[in-house]
């Protein structure tokens, strides 16, 4: 945990109550924060997380601006507008959603929901597994490569990464400590210091949603080795700036991806080879 307030060390007898208060003080602050922390592990590799808000709290936030979304496109008449389309990366992302329920059991009880948009939409799953997809982005994927490109986004909602990343901008400074989840959603969204302090987080996230997301789509029976085209695909593109923004340049992250590859090329061939189980029924 990051430090939240520093004992002062003072040689006078003043100075002397002044620590202790400071240390009172210190000791009072850190049972606040800590009756709020809870620990939670990054399904596959447990790593473990610090949450302070709780998945629930994610889930509603996430619920109502993705029916937001949802209901905005619609007006538009730019919601699911190719029903084929639409069937056939549904189909897809139900077969991760299996897998992924399978790593994390509770997201069975999760509200699962996919739809297409025909605005500048990449691709994103919310926390409690509510997707869209852009209609443009999709085509130009083939199945194993959506699939790399499901993988990733639902391997970030059950690893609970925006829950972590919220929690550890409370983890920041004292006084952010008691401040309510969107209050905390609009800091990230305007303070660039904020937004650099987890920079680091964001990358470490972002390769784990990669490894996570070539496993769930290995085991159910998409070459893994198509993210690593996803990527190549992607970087030839000099139309898709926000997918590169929020997720880093794609030759960067080819390495670590080829690596993880070659241990998920054995979960691809035994899944080519024994029944996997019913693909999850996604609306
Ligand atoms: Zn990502």
């Amino acid at each position: 945990m990051r430090t939240l307030l520093q004992p002062r060390t003072a040689t006078t007898r003043h100075g002397a109550t002044r620590r202790y208060r400071g240390w009172w003080l210190f000791l009072f602050v850190l049972t606040l924060f800590e009756e709020s922390v809870v620990l939670a592990a990054v399904p596959l590799n447990g790593r473990t997380q610090h949450m302070v808000f709780s998945s629930a709290q994610l889930q509603a936030m996430a619920a109502a601006s993705y029916d937001r979304k949802l209901q905005a496109l619609a007006r538009e008449n730019l919601l699911d507008r190719d029903p084929a389309l639409v069937e056939r990366v549904r189909r897809i992302a139900s077969g991760i959603i299996a897998q992924a329920i399978l790593l994390k059991p509770e997201a069975a009880h999760w509200a699962w929901e996919f739809h297409v948009a025909s605005d500048d939409t990449d691709a994103y799953c919310m926390a409690g597994g509510k997707i869209l997809a852009g209609e443009r982005f999709l085509r130009r994927f083939s199945d194993d490569e959506l699939a790399g490109l499901l993988g990733h986004e639902i391997a970030h909602a059950i690893a609970e990464h925006v829950r972590e990343e919220l929690s550890a901008v409370t983890e920041m400074k004292p006084a952010y400590a008691r401040l309510d989840l969107e209050d905390v959603v609009a800091l990230l969204d305007s303070d660039l210091s904020v937004t650099l302090k987890l920079a680091p987080l964001s990358r470490l996230q972002e390769l784990e949603a990669d490894d996570i997301g070539i496993y769930l789509a290995a085991r159910a029976g998409h070459d893994p080795r198509a993210l690593l085209d996803f990527y190549r695909v992607l970087g030839r593109l000099d139309d898709s700036p926000d997918f590169f923004d929020s997720h880093g340049a794609p030759d960067q992250r080819l390495q670590a991806v080829e690596n993880f590859t070659a241990y998920a090329e054995p979960l691809y061939q035994a899944s080519r080879a024994t029944p996997r189980p019913a693909a999850f029924v996604l609306h």
